[in-house]
């Protein structure tokens, strides 16, 4: 059996390459040091001594098309699914190593790249048991955006993350070095962002000699609300991908009230009308079926700063998302607004207050 050492290490990180991911960091406790809670290992696995993080990219070929066709409301399907697939790849990788690692005599655990949540914590914070995002930036995955996600060099932050904590002790990688991130605070992700989910204050993190900068955050559910789909238009000339448009107030409790008791129950209705094509599976949503409706703060992203102009224009230009026989279309705000006016009382319940 290997001992600590660089050969196990080479194996794992071989392993996450060879079977789908673009990139993977090591962390062990050392290099995590005290951080914050979500990076306690033994949360996981008592006594575990390193953990193995993996991005897989949403998709290998037109990654840049989809993500055009998304943003431009030419299509959604095509990226929605590309990215729940990116997902399914990095939990079976996650379950893959871990497998290995167990058969060949280290304890082991994957970590689900999404979807599973603390049970000793308020499901309303959405806290993971284990945050892939800060183990990639201490590994040498990627930077911080000041988003608060991940950003690679390759792909922007289209990338899916999951992990497997171990009692394997693995040499870690290096975070990579600062002056390399491609964040220059364009802050196109908070423009793209109808949750005002990011707060334009530093929230500064030194962990060891190095230090990470994203963007404060609001109340979690204020992105969950718009995320897959409970409401998708604020004012203005473009929404997300969802028909409905019930308010974005300023007060989280507000919020909070409309999202769980008004909009949630109708997405309900209208998805068990209409239908969802493909999705992913949530445990807080009546169903337990839900699809990415937003993620613009994420597909926004892209190293090079023309792209990302470029592509928040073409969501500019996007209109808004109305539904017609079960089909979303998208149309000016006029037409949309002229469409919700002529709606009647008993089908306008179902998007708006
Ligand atoms: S969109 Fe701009 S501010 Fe946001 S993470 Fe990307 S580069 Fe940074
Ligand atoms: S997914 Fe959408 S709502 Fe959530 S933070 Fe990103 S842009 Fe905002």
């Amino acid at each position: 059996m290997p001992n600590q050492d660089t050969d196990l290490t080479e194996i794992i990180k071989g392993m996450a390459l060879t079977l789908g991911a673009s990139h993977v960091g090591i962390t062990t406790r050392k290099t995590l040091e005290d951080w914050h809670f979500t990076t306690e290992l033994d949360y996981i696995l008592d006594g575990a001594n390193s953990a193995v993080t993996f991005a897989v990219p949403f998709d290998e070929g037109d990654m840049e098309g989809s993500i055009d066709k998304f943003l431009a409301k030419e299509d959604h399907k095509e990226l929605e699914k590309k990215k729940v697939r990116a997902t399914t790849l990095a939990n079976g990788i996650a379950l893959e190593i871990s497998g290995l690692l167990n058969q060949i005599g280290y304890e082991a655990e994957p970590v689900h790249a999404n979807f599973v949540y603390r049970k000793d914590s308020p499901s309303e914070y959405r806290v993971p048991p284990l945050s892939h995002k800060f183990l990639a930036v201490r590994g040498d995955i990627g930077h911080m955006g000041y988003s608060g996600m991940i950003i690679t060099k390759e792909y922007g932050s289209s990338v899916a993350l999951a992990s497997v904590v171990t009692g394997a002790k693995l040499k870690p990688t290096r975070s990579l070095p600062e002056e390399e991130n491609y964040c220059d605070k364009c802050k196109l992700c908070f423009a793209a962002c109808l949750g005002d989910y990011m707060i334009d204050e530093e929230d500064v993190e030194k962990i060891g000699d190095d230090t990470y900068v994203a963007a404060k955050k609001a109340h979690p559910l204020r992105c969950s609300y718009v995320c897959t789909g409970s409401t998708g238009y604020k004012e203005g000339k473009w929404s997300t991908w969802s028909p409905a448009r019930f308010p974005i107030p300023e007060d989280d409790s507000e919020l909070i009230k409309i999202f769980q008791e008004k909009a949630k129950p109708v997405q309900f209705e209208r998805n068990s009308i209409n239908g969802i094509e493909g999705g992913f599976y949530h445990p807080f949503y009546p169903g337990y079926r839900i699809e990415y409706t937003c993620s613009l703060c994420q597909l926004v992203c892209h190293p090079q700063k023309e792209i990302r102009i470029a592509r928040y224009k073409k969501l500019a230009n996007s209109g808004v998302i109305v539904e017609k026989n079960g089909e979303r279309i998208p149309v000016t705000a006029e037409e949309a607004q002229k469409i919700f006016e002529e709606m009647p009382a008993s089908k306008k319940r179902l998007y708006t207050d």
